[in-house]
């Protein structure tokens, strides 16, 4: 057999995707093409062209490994999520989306009927007079074609297949993709299902933590652009919401570093269920409101209390999380 034929086969791939994960990838520089000699990449369709035909073909388990990014919106990300599945010994949930709907979960929040009438109807950059919605079957030139089946719910990952590892980010930082993926083929690996980031909350390695106080009381809550915040104040300390508390550090404090708080890209820290719950409850415990009148204020002054809390997370939450059986029923 020639050294090219020995070369683990890789797959990388995105489903609902900004491509961002991707970018991270080719953002591993060097390395990157230090990784393209050692393994044999067979399917990344945001950087070359190939064909799923050419996965259909491949034995089941003869990918070493598949990066997958981006979230389960339709029956097409679900089909390939599976096919993927089948043919590889490894799958990493790669990005905040992957690993929990990320983003584009934030549409859990509404119903399916609700975003194809504002997508395709009431958004005021929509013109749309006859009112035309995607059709799941048409014909063009005497072949019929399908669109992929949209969803009542995103879902991540591990809520359609099983996920054998898990990087979170959005996207996931260099230092963290090369060490995943150089783990991940060479074998060194902790137990399956772990996160292969840090495990303490971002407050833990924040440069900004020594700012804070060790009893925080919050009594007023601003936006970002309302308040000026030193570059090395802690956000929570001058009432800005920052969810370094209860988000998994490892990011490398990208957005602290160009004085934007955490958001909360990393997930939950190890062992806590859900990340909006242990927001609001570490919220609740520095908040110190004078009456009920005070408190409704500053409650008030959350302008977006899902968004905060349940930003990348909400399909994996405790009260947004949708058993995958309603879409599979359907299908
Ligand atoms: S995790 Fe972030 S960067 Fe990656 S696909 Fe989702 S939105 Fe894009
Ligand atoms: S709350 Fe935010 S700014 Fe403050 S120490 Fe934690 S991560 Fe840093």
């Amino acid at each position: 057999m020639s050294p090219a034929r020995k070369k683990a086969k890789i797959a990388i791939y995105w489903l609902g995707a900004c491509g961002g994960c991707d970018s991270a990838i080719v953002d591993l520089g060097g390395s990157l093409l230090e990784l393209a000699e050692k393994v044999e990449i067979v399917l990344w369709p945001a950087v070359l062209d190939f064909k799923y035909d050419r996965i259909r073909s491949l034995a089941d388990n003869e990918l070493a490994l598949t990066i997958m990014s981006g979230c389960v919106r339709n029956s097409e990300h679900r089909e390939m999520a599976e096919l993927l599945r089948a043919k590889s010994r490894l799958v990493l949930a790669c990005g905040a989306c992957a690993c929990f709907g990320g983003t584009p979960g934030l549409a859990n929040l509404r119903q399916k009927g609700e975003i194809i009438s504002w997508v395709y109807g009431d958004a005021p950059t929509v013109v749309n007079p006859e009112g035309e919605r995607p059709q799941p079957t048409c014909r063009v030139n005497g072949t019929e074609l399908h669109l992929p089946r949209f969803y009542d719910h995103v879902h991540a990952l591990h809520q359609s297949i099983e996920v054998d590892y898990y990087l979170p980010g959005c996207p996931p930082p260099v230092d963290l993709l090369l060490g995943a993926i150089s783990a991940l083929l060479n074998g060194k690996l902790p137990h399956r299902g772990s996160t292969l980031a840090p495990q303490k909350p971002l407050c833990d390695s924040c440069p900004r933590a020594a700012s804070k106080p060790a009893r925080l009381e919050i009594r007023t809550i601003h936006r970002c652009h309302e308040v000026e915040v030193d570059p090395t104040d802690c956000f929570l300390a001058k009432g800005v919401i920052c969810l370094g508390p209860a988000t998994r550090g490892g990011c490398g404090g990208t957005c602290l570093a160009a004085n934007t708080p955490c958001r909360g890209c990393f997930g939950p820290v190890e062992g806590v269920r859900d990340a909006g719950a242990r927001f609001l409850s570490s919220l609740a415990a520095l908040i110190a409101p004078e009456d009920d009148e005070k408190l409704r204020e500053l409650l008030e002054a959350i302008a977006d209390p899902a968004g905060y809390g349940c930003r990348f997370t909400q399909p994996v939450s405790i009260l947004g999380e949708q058993s995958c059986a309603d879409d599979n029923e359907e299908e």
